[in-house]
């Protein structure tokens, strides 16, 4: 990673997403923008499958494998569409005629998918927190799956509701597909119970523009191949670029990788992001004046939801927040309230200045 200039002007930046990126990161990507590795362009401007960014394609597969852990039984694929149109593709690939797909309902993406799964084949809804206003997560016993689910999908944090699975939820075998778009590499997963992982990068892993999807390749040899088109098959993008990758945002996502590993990879990334959530949640629990809506055990260490003891003082929060250059903590519309997003790349001063802040706040209004 590049040494230059460390005094760039940053603020606090707690966006839901697109979310803030690791400045060694941007740093890189700027000095590399106009004359990348001595050839006179930028990587933006070159072939998708010229050396240059076969390259960094590879670089990226192989940075991935190395930081989950993935076996070479994973085919990782670069695709665009975001997480929503991975909420149709799951389901046109895997959900065939005569079987049945269970869905965790904890959240409104969880919710989206669930719809785009219902309109490809059978759905079984094996938990649902909407009734609490996705106030939580299921625990294992609560789940009733059906008698031989084809997957059973669930989202590993709930980004709008700040809820976050502690583990791998329980399947009895089935493979799980897991949208994982705003905990992506924010800590070890147990790789060989999933078939599918997909996550929109621009929350935890790079900018917006591309989805990384990782699918089992015994489910994606089984894949509905018969009457689906091709961009929407797996089996067409599977170690091939069928078409032009959304090349800057691989190349991003890549040095994202890099630096992941620069960290200490997975483990030690989820130390810190423990630590980092601690922060707030002390703060949180201090007394009745900042209140959390979501059950203790479902609180996600990506995305600290929480309220005050009414809508003027938030509004008054978050003013005086955005004056010490805090930004993007405003709750997403159905929940209200404040949300401090916390993602890998957000710098443990940033959170230590919000929970300082909080604590000030508390006091000059509690
Ligand atoms: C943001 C988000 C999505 C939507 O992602 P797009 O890339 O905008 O399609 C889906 N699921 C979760 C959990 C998210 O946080």
């Amino acid at each position: 990673m590049t040494t230059a200039s460390t005094n760039d002007h940053r603020s606090h930046n707690f966006s839901a997403g697109p979310a803030i990126l690791p400045v060694e990161v941007l740093r890189t990507a700027r000095e590399e923008l106009l004359d990348y590795r001595g050839t006179g362009s930028s990587i933006m401007e070159v072939s998708h499958r010229g050396k240059e960014y076969m390259e960094v394609d590879a670089q990226a597969r192989q940075r991935l494998v190395e930081l989950l852990g993935l076996g070479d039984d994973f085919e990782v694929m670069f695709l665009q569409g975001g997480a929503s149109t991975q909420f149709m593709m799951v389901p046109m690939n895997f959900l065939t005629e005569g079987r049945t797909a269970d869905y965790l309902n904890t959240g409104s993406w969880a919710k989206k998918a669930i719809k785009e799964a219902k309109m490809i084949g059978d759905v079984h809804e094996a938990f649902s927190s909407e009734d609490g206003n996705y106030n939580r997560v299921p625990r294992d016993e609560e789940i009733k799956l059906s008698d031989d689910p084809v997957y059973l999908h669930f989202t590993s944090n709930n980004t709008i509701f700040g809820t976050q699975q502690p583990a791998e939820p329980e399947s009895a075998g089935a493979p799980l597909v897991c949208d994982a778009s705003s905990d992506f590499l924010s800590r070890p997963i147990d790789v060989k119970r999933y078939g599918v992982i997909y996550a929109g990068a621009q929350k935890n892993a790079g900018p917006s523009g591309v989805t990384i999807v990782i699918v089992r390749k015994d489910l994606l040899a089984r894949a509905r191949t018969d009457g689906l088109p091709s961009m929407v098959r797996y089996q067409t993008h599977a170690g091939t670029m069928f078409n032009t990758p959304p090349t800057f945002s691989v190349y991003l996502a890549n040095l994202v990788f890099g630096w992941l590993q620069d960290q200490g990879g997975l483990e030690a990334i989820r130390r810190r992001n423990e630590e980092k959530a601690k922060l707030l949640y002390d703060e949180l629990d201090r007394d009745e004046f900042y209140r959390s809506p979501v059950e203790t055990e479902s609180r996600s260490l990506m995305n600290v939801v929480f309220r005050l003891p009414g809508e003027e003082l938030e509004a008054e929060f978050l003013k005086e927040a955005e004056k010490r250059e805090m930004y993007g903590l405003k709750g997403h519309r159905s929940v209200g309230g404040l949300r401090a997003s916390i993602y890998n790349a957000c710098p443990r001063e940033s959170v230590e200045a919000l929970a300082e802040f909080m604590k000030k706040f508390r006091q000059r209004r509690g």
